[in-house]
């Protein structure tokens, strides 16, 4: 089995297609018609709002096949598309997946990048109802939109925070930019030497950050069900400075962050000592983390106040107060989308 390699060609464009629509089982009940026909029949929404978003990713830009499993990529692919309706407070029902292979990929190859693509339906219930493929005559390229629903009054944007919210983010940060840098450094070990073995046992943590991110609809569910909506919130992807930002600038606000407060996975922290890069930078300038950036109201603190896995990082104060991050000697350093070196 492991060792089979069948050609696309084998199986033709319809045959590829058959096959991922025999192993499509839908979740929800709106998702009318899934793949098969010219287009996907999604079920009438009462009342709620429809979230559609889509992301790209390309070979030698976005992933490196030669350290990154296709069952992995393949849920990537689909989590982050998940994180983007989380980051509105939706609740994600549909994706449809666009494909470019060349024929340097066997149906094995497909096959393993669906059984990651089903594994993220699954983990986050949505249906799998169309996509396009298509040859490529260079790297592999993956598209994946998404459709999820909200109610109106409670999808969450980016540019409503205000001042005195306090500011909260989810997980822990800067493990995908450090999992990245292990990654890259065992390929240049490997491609000068191919006998020797990658050292990554004792990282998986931060790998797995790197190769397989979770879309937090777990604490989506959790705010809903404790009555929390934001104020404002956005998606981790291209790092906490930058995506603070995001979320001051575009709500004309001003934003006071301390240092002391980021939450660092001892992992991700002893790796980058390690690698003699700073654990505060990654953790401000490293991106892809996917973690859950959010305001909420003073009043709604209380209900938040213990879960395990928010942390309170700082507040929203008004444009003329400035972004800064307050370091643990107490300066003030002012918010830089990239480039900020830590002192
Ligand atoms: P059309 O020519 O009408 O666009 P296709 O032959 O491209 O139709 O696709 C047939 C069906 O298979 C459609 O439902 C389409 O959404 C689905 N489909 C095509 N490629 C993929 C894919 N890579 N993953 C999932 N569904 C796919
Ligand atoms: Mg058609």
């Amino acid at each position: 089995m492991e060792n089979q390699r069948t050609e696309l060609s084998a199986l033709g464009e319809f045959g590829l297609i058959r096959r991922i629509q025999s192993q499509a089982v839908p979740h929800n009940p709106e998702t009318i018609r899934g793949i098969g026909d010219d287009a996907a029949v999604i079920g009438h929404a009462d009342g709620q709002q429809v979230l559609l978003s889509t992301d790209m990713l390309l070979e030698g830009v976005h992933f490196d096949l030669s350290y990154t499993p296709l069952p992995h990529l393949g849920y990537k692919a689909v989590a982050v598309n998940v994180s983007d309706i989380a980051a509105m407070y939706g609740i994600p029902k549909q994706i449809v997946v666009g494909l470019a292979v060349s024929n340097r990929f066997s149906v094995e190859a497909i096959d393993a990048l669906y059984t990651g693509i089903r594994a993220a339906c699954d983990d986050y219930k949505v249906d799998l109802v169309g996509g396009d493929t298509t040859s490529s005559r260079a790297g592999l390229v993956i598209s994946v939109s998404v459709i999820g629903l909200c109610e109106p009054e409670k999808v969450v944007y980016r540019n409503t925070a205000k001042p005195t919210d306090i500011l909260c983010v989810t997980g822990d940060l800067g493990g995908a930019y450090v999992g990245l840098q292990v990654l890259e450094r065992e390929k240049q070990v490997f491609m000068q030497d191919p006998d020797m073995q990658p050292e990554l046992t004792g990282k998986e943590y931060i790998l797995q950050r790197q190769l397989r991110p979770s879309a937090r609809m777990d604490i989506i569910h959790e705010l809903r069900e404790l009555g929390v909506v934001p104020t404002a919130m956005i998606d981790l992807s291209d790092g906490l400075a930058s995506d603070v930002l995001h979320i001051a600038r575009q709500s004309g606000v001003g934003v006071a962050l301390f240092e002391d407060k980021l939450p660092i996975d001892s992992m991700t922290y002893q790796t980058a000592v390690e690698m003699n890069i700073d654990p505060v930078t990654c953790a401000l300038n490293g991106g892809e983390d996917y973690e859950l950036l959010f305001t909420i109201r003073q009043a709604d603190f209380e209900k938040v106040k213990n879960h395990a896995d928010i942390s309170f990082i700082g507040y929203i104060q008004e444009a003329s107060a400035g972004e800064f991050l307050v370091t643990k000697n107490g300066n003030r350093v002012s918010l830089q989308a990239q480039g900020w070196t830590h002192f």
